[in-house]
């Protein structure tokens, strides 16, 4: 992709109405930007950053067997109204009636809707167990967005639910996600920590929660150093049940949580089967959700650095940006346009073709941009007939021959995904 095409209006000043630092970068660097409190507009460079988790979530949930569905936004409170919870969510959800009088309310989440879904299909334990999945928008009415993405009004999440026949099944299904998910963070670059958790206004017997700690988190968790371990925050006088030790508070900023529902949903809702006996039982339900417009957070605060982010080979908007330094010069920009087009079909690169710009903007932008990997035309071609090749995350620089690109880059490519 060439830069000078490209929609990438990234920001010279800090954005005042930055809230923390990773939100800085994602306003500077413009991946998002605000319509109204609580509600941004992801631009080119941020969606493609979204996509790409995404499409690492993806390929995660097909790993477990669950198949993707898209459900949708709008929902009917009656649904609410049978499951009990229309009480309990309260205000949070966005509720209004449509023109024919129908009473209506914005999707928080899914639970009520799929296991209506369901209900229509499954009437036998020879059709499960089944998992489903979706990455969707959710709605959710709050009293005080924060931190751009990780507290908004409109949000992405992905949702997993699992239906099973008996209780063994729903342990391994539970199992499958929470491996799923650890192999998620790991790939965008994220070292998550699990504890057992509140299963709140889910309900069920059991749930986890994921999280990193974060300066933009908003929970927190107690940490003990001797013993490395965290555990779930109380107030007052924290002693680590292992050491005997004080430990330590840390926020910690959640993205996902896994839950054994149970029967809770398939009762209230009367989604039943028939077993090996021909007796009618509730179908037993779990759900796996994670922010995905919250894992856009967390990459930028994990990785960003002094002027931008280096982001992780795995979802990096793109692998590579080339940096043409020196637009006047014909020797330097075409060299340039020989190596993009090279390596064009090969890797996700960005190219920056823009002219009449002074190399610190250029230098500037790349850095924003966040991929891991600078290629730099510039002076050293003229004079040694070198291209430089920058490994951001270790602060190292290559210099090779115009017809060693490939091969060099390709290499570090292949040295950088086996770290993660
Ligand atoms: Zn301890």
């Amino acid at each position: 992709m060439r830069l000078s095409r490209s929609f990438f209006p990234t920001l010279k000043e800090d954005p005042k109405e930055a809230q923390s630092p990773a939100h800085k970068i994602t306003l500077k660097a413009a991946l998002i930007k605000m319509l109204l409190g609580g509600v941004y507009s992801y631009l080119p460079l941020g969606f493609f950053l979204l996509k790409n988790i995404e499409r690492v979530i993806r390929e995660e949930m097909l790993k477990c067997g669950a198949q993707e569905v898209l459900l949708p936004a709008l929902q009917p409170v009656q649904l609410w109204i049978d499951s009990g919870r229309d009480s309990v969510i309260g205000d949070i959800m966005f509720r209004f009636q449509d023109r024919r009088g129908r009473n209506l309310c914005l999707g928080p989440t899914h639970e009520e809707v799929i296991t209506d879904l369901v209900k229509g299909f499954i009437n036998s334990y020879k059709q499960l167990p089944i998992v489903l999945f979706q990455i969707q928008t959710k709605f959710r009415d709050e009293i005080r967005p924060r931190f751009g993405l990780v507290r908004s009004c409109e949000f992405i999440m992905k949702d997993a639910y699992s239906f099973d026949s008996n209780w063994e099944g729903l342990d391994k299904n539970y199992k499958a996600m929470f491996e799923a998910y650890r192999r998620i963070f790991k790939r965008c670059g994220l070292d998550s920590l699990s504890l057992q958790a509140d299963t709140g206004i889910m309900g069920g017997a059991e749930s986890s929660e994921f999280m990193v700690l974060s300066d933009s988190g908003e929970d927190k968790v107690n940490f003990c150093k001797t013993c490395n371990k965290y555990f779930p925050f109380s107030e007052g006088d924290n002693k680590c049940v292992e050491c005997g030790r004080k430990s330590e508070v840390k926020a910690v900023l959640e993205l996902g949580h896994i839950f054994k529902l149970g029967t809770k949903y398939s009762e209230k809702l009367g989604l039943y089967f028939l077993d090996e006996e021909g007796k009618r039982l509730p179908v037993i339900m779990g759900c796996y959700g994670i922010g995905v417009s919250r894992m856009v957070v967390a990459v930028v605060e994990k990785h960003m650095e002094k002027k931008g982010v280096i982001f992780p080979l795995e979802v990096a908007p793109f692998e590579v940006i080339l940096v043409s330094l020196d637009s006047s010069n014909s020797e330097i920009v075409s060299c340039a346009e020989r190596v993009y087009e090279k390596l064009e079909k090969k890797v996700r690169i960005l190219f920056d073709d823009r002219n009449k710009l002074p190399a610190g903007v250029k230098l500037n932008d790349a850095s924003l941009i966040g991929s891991p990997f600078f290629i730099i035309v510039g002076k050293r071609f003229l004079s040694e007939g070198k291209i430089e090749i920058e490994v951001r995350r270790e602060k190292k620089k290559i210099m090779v021959r115009e017809e060693e690109i490939l091969s060099v880059l390709t290499k570090l490519i292949k040295n950088e995904r086996k770290e993660c």
